[in-house]
């Protein structure tokens, strides 16, 4: 145990700074917990694209097809996993810099129609390649809305191939209700659900429901990991329902300025 501790015997100043010292330790201790366990993650993470990488150019060198269909699939195999790899690392990059706080908001005026039309244009085309209907819908009062929308774009692209991904059947649907008091965006999907027993598991990193689902669709598991640590930046939050076999819905709430908030 890396934890000390030290004994706390009066309620005096003494007393008050023998308590604060055990408890940043334990915090330390915490920390280094959480911090073990995720290059722990990492480095699992990193294995298995790299033993396929290993793998198969070790049959293209030395030789090991018989046809030139056979080496462009090993090679298909390569690409692939090196894409993995790199998404990998552009992701795990971009959240270690937001939990250290680093990040810049870039708040503008974002006109909501151009808004959800470039994200349906965008969804279309992936969901079409499943055969899922992907449509957007727009209620409620027309409000100004300020925020960062690059950032409120990553976060409904992250959730909105979720919803493509892990949907065999039927649409996926954006959302937008334009309340009184805030606003959200609603990614819905008649998908494969979530079980109840993972709900609360699934904006962890790294976190899977599938392991062998999420790698065929080309996921790293920092999707949700991301979209909420973006959510946070922009003042919002992200709530889902789901039920196994049925579907699931995400909702994204967000204020319609923070323009005035501290950043
Ligand atoms: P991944 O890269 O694995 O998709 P995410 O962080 O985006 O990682 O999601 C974590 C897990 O949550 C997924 O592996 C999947 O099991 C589950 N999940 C996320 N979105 C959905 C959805 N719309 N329907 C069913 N399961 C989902």
């Amino acid at each position: 145990n890396l934890t000390t501790r030290v004994e706390v015997n009066s309620q005096d100043e003494l007393g008050s700074l023998g308590s604060a010292i055990n408890d940043l330790s334990v915090e330390l201790n915490n920390y280094r917990k959480t911090r073990s366990e995720f290059l722990a993650n990492i480095s699992h993470e990193l294995r298995t694209p790299t033993s396929y990488l290993i793998g198969y150019a070790n049959l293209i060198k030395q030789g090991k097809y018989e046809t030139p269909e056979e080496l462009g699939r090993y090679a298909s195999v390569i690409e692939g996993e090196a894409s993995r790899l790199a998404k990998l690392i552009q992701e795990l990059f971009a959240l270690s810099k937001m939990e250290e706080g680093e990040y810049t908001l870039q708040i503008q005026e974002v006109d909501m129609e151009d808004f959800i039309q470039s994200l349906h244009a965008k969804m279309k085309l992936k969901a079409a390649e499943k055969g899922l209907a992907a449509n957007v819908q727009l209620n409620g009062n027309d409000h100004a809305f300020f925020t960062d929308g690059m950032k409120l774009e990553q976060i409904l692209l992250n959730l909105l191939e979720n919803a493509i991904n892990y949907t065999e059947q039927g649409w996926v649907n954006l959302q937008v209700e334009m309340k009184e008091e805030h606003i959200e965006f609603i990614v819905e999907d008649t998908g494969a659900g979530i079980p109840k027993s993972d709900q609360s598991l699934i904006f962890d990193r790294f976190y899977r429901v599938d392991k062998s689902r999420s790698r065929a669709t080309g996921g790293t598991g920092l999707g949700l990991a991301i979209a909420s640590e973006l959510a946070k930046q922009i003042s919002g939050a992200i709530q889902m329902e789901s039920e196994e076999n049925k579907g699931t819905r995400f909702i994204v709430t967000l204020p319609y300025s923070i323009e005035n908030q501290d950043m």
